[in-house]
């Protein structure tokens, strides 16, 4: 079996990997793990120093991995180039704070002495999407790795050179071999990975149907699951919004990476006395938007990362477009390459609602009042993240109470920080990654009790 790699924007086979096979498998597995029992050992500032010169070599090379990201999933090179440099800051990041995030924590009993301490656990399964094919796989590794876990990665089919140049990051800043690596396995082949005693947790990153099927595998052998799942995040404007903001903001949301983020902006919640002014700057806004050429300084829409994700796509919006929906720009597709879209009238029964949309196809749905945007926001399978717009923070954090998601930005979009928290609830899946939350996920909270 082999995997390819194809060029969004022209559909052009870029290269073909052959998968491991099942005895190359089980010799990184054995390296994943040899390398955890000396990793684990090493002092805490060793391993932040190895990890802020991960940070260096991802600075160096931005271009030459922004590059291999858009060659295999189409993002703008501008994009890509963003999205290595979140992953060096974010390995200075903790490279800054994983001491204070692993400080043990002392509770009062009938003991001397107690305390919990945070141990790593072993080698941790990432099994990884392809639309933040490098912030996806650091957001995991680099909390893990300091914390003294090594990592295996089966990433998506489509990005396997992003696999491996990941790899090399890691052997290039000078950690030890094993620390990380990437298993070029098919999803078809997951079971004796994640069955194997070795690996002591899995996390996945990806649609719910992947999260289902994986969590079903790791609870039947006993593996400690972290599930980062799809979204149809609402973005709600009330009428004492910021009108011209929020529209700006709503369309970088919903578009930026060509719509495909979990936490894009997908359901725009407005409030009708302000929806046509709103409606009128988002079509403006949207117009100007440049789609093509991912490689071109002035594109800010690259294709989207295969054909068979466009024309489902297209077939959300025409449904929608069959039930009521107006459609006021874009929609036009060409092998991956789909028009940023706007989609008027919309309501629940589409499929621009009840369903995640994976590309640049914005919807606008009129709301009574504030209570009945809320009801509609909450009115998903999903429960990832929402904005919400409006100039009275009391409200806002009344309001962001009722709101059923794991975050709720008031006044910004939605965004994985390296500070805090990120992570779902409802079929958007459960844990968290990131922040002392994120990084305790896949520890041995050990309580030690000295008498
Ligand atoms: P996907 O098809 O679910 O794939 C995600 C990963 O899971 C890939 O590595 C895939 O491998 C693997 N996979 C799929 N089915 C599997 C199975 N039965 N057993 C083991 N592995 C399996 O998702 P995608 O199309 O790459 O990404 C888009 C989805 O990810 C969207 O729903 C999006 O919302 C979600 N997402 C969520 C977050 C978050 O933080 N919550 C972030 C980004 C994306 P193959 O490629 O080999 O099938």
């Amino acid at each position: 079996m082999t995997f390819s790699s194809i060029y969004p924007y022209t559909q052009e086979t870029i290269a073909e990997y052959p998968a491991h096979t099942p005895a190359e498998i089980e010799k990184k597995l054995a390296l994943a793990d040899k390398a955890y029992r000396q990793w684990q050992q090493v002092p805490l500032p060793k391993r932040a120093e190895l990890m802020r010169k991960l940070a260096a070599v991802l600075k160096q090379d931005a271009v030459e991995h922004a590059t291999i990201i858009t060659r295999e999933m189409g993002k703008t090179l501008k994009e890509a180039t963003a999205e290595v440099q979140k992953c060096a800051t974010t390995a200075e990041h903790y490279a800054d704070h994983i001491e204070s995030m692993l400080q043990p924590k002392l509770i009062a009993s009938d003991a001397q002495k107690s305390y919990v301490s945070y141990e790593p656990k072993g080698v941790i399964l990432a099994i990884m999407p392809w639309n933040f094919p490098y912030w996806q796989v650091f957001r995991f590794a680099i909390p893990n790795i300091l914390a003294g876990n090594t990592g295996v990665l089966k990433h998506a089919s489509n990005v396997s050179g992003c696999a491996l140049a990941i790899e090399k990051v890691f052997l290039k800043a000078g950690f030890p071999e094993g620390i990380f690596q990437s298993l070029l396995v098919s999803s078809k082949s997951m079971e004796p990975v994640i069955a194997d005693n070795r690996i002591q947790g899995v996390t996945l990153t990806g649609s719910t149907p992947a999260g289902m099927s994986v969590a079903q595998l790791a609870g039947r052998y006993i593996k400690k699951t972290v599930l980062e799942l799809g979204g149809s995040d609402p973005f709600i404007v009330l009428k004492d919004a910021d009108i011209e903001q929020a529209a700006k903001v709503a369309v970088q949301a919903r578009m930026q990476n060509a719509g495909q983020s979990c936490i894009a902006a997908k359901r725009w919640i407005v409030d009708k006395s302000v929806a046509a002014e709103f409606t009128a700057k988002v079509q403006d806004l949207i117009h100007h938007l440049q789609q093509g050429d991912p490689m071109l300084e002035s594109t800010n829409t690259g294709p989207m990362a295969r054909p068979d994700l466009a024309e489902e796509l297209l077939k959300q919006m025409n449904d929608s477009l069959k039930l009521g929906a107006r459609i006021l720009a874009g929609g036009v597709l060409e092998g991956c390459n789909f028009t940023p879209a706007l989609l008027a009238d919309v309501k629940p029964g589409m499929k621009a609602f009840d369903e995640e949309t994976f590309g640049p196809l914005a919807a606008v749905i009129t709301a009574e009042n504030e209570q009945e945007a809320i009801r509609l926001a909450n009115m998903t399978e999903f429960g990832l993240g929402a904005s919400l717009w409006t100039k009275d923070l009391e409200k806002a954090a009344a309001l962001a109470r009722q709101i059923e998601s794991g975050n709720v930005f008031v006044n910004a979009m939605v965004r994985s920080d390296a500070r805090l928290p990120f992570g779902g609830i409802k079929q958007s899946g459960y844990g968290r990654e990131l922040s002392m939350e994120g990084v305790h996920e896949f520890l041995n909270l050990k309580t030690v009790y000295v008498q």
